[in-house]
């Protein structure tokens, strides 16, 4: 039976600490799966405790993000991921950032740090989940001198072109709450190849626009998807199913 899938939250988040009780017992009693993200070695070991913690339901990735690059204990994580790469279904959030604005010079560490997690996914046979804000350009021109087992480009924020270039490589695209809101992110999702679609909150993040500063939750998943409805003009049942198959091929492995 086909399930909601959140294919990039932050579970173990600080942000949702204060929620910890509720999140725990959402998932003793939803049947949706949750891919929970890591940003560096205690968020990853922390994760991988709370998949075993529920089975089927928290699929576990591990990652530095390239916030994280420049303080990042590198070498002890990857020692980690390799006493974990049994459990550790996919790495991430790993990816370069340039929050700081278009002309932000990105730093060596941070380079280093997302070469090294991208050889060592390589070498594991790893899906790996990308963080690619203003840096989609970078991002584009380093994969293909990797043989990745499944790439996705989370929270999408390209354009048509970026999207085709994508979608030619045989990248996923996940897309979240913000695409609830807006028009142009819906008719950006209509002119993509079904197969590559996937759905995310991002949760802790917080949502302007119709969410009104709302922290994101897994029980936004079910907007994202009515959207998704609306958008490829589907019945809620078979976008489900479609999204649910999507996230196997992504991860490799059987939800
Ligand atoms: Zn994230």
């Amino acid at each position: 039976m086909a399930k909601l899938v959140d294919i990039h939250i932050h579970l173990v988040d600080e942000d949702y600490k204060s929620l910890f009780g509720y999140l725990k017992a959402y998932l003793k009693s939803s049947d949706t799966i949750l891919v929970s993200v890591s940003v560096d070695l205690e968020t990853s070991i922390e994760n991988v405790k709370l998949a075993a913690e529920f089975p089927g339901k928290v699929v576990p990735f591990v990652g530095v993000h390239p916030q994280m690059a420049d303080r990042a204990d590198i070498d002890g994580f990857l020692d980690y991921l390799v006493k974990v790469k049994d459990v550790a279904v996919g790495v991430g959030e790993i990816g370069l950032d340039r929050r700081l604005g278009s002309k932000q010079e990105l730093s060596e560490e941070q380079k280093k740090v997302f070469r090294v997690q991208m050889e060592v996914a390589e070498k594991l046979g790893k899906p790996v989940s990308l963080h690619t804000r203003g840096t989609l350009k970078e991002i584009f021109e380093s994969l293909p001198s990797y043989r990745l087992k499944n790439v996705l480009l989370h929270w999408f924020a390209g354009n048509e072109d970026d999207l085709k270039v994508a979608v030619d490589r045989g990248y996923y695209a996940s897309f979240g709450p913000a695409m609830v809101c807006s028009k142009n992110k819906r008719r950006l999702v209509a002119s993509m190849p079904q197969e590559y679609i996937l759905t995310e909150t991002d949760g802790p993040v917080r949502f302007g626009g119709c969410f009104r500063g709302r922290m994101a939750l897994p029980t936004f998943l079910p907007s994202v998807l009515f959207a998704l409805v609306s958008v490829l003009n589907m019945p809620y049942d078979d976008v489900l199913v479609l999204i649910y198959r999507n996230s196997e091929r992504y991860l490799g492995v059987k939800l």
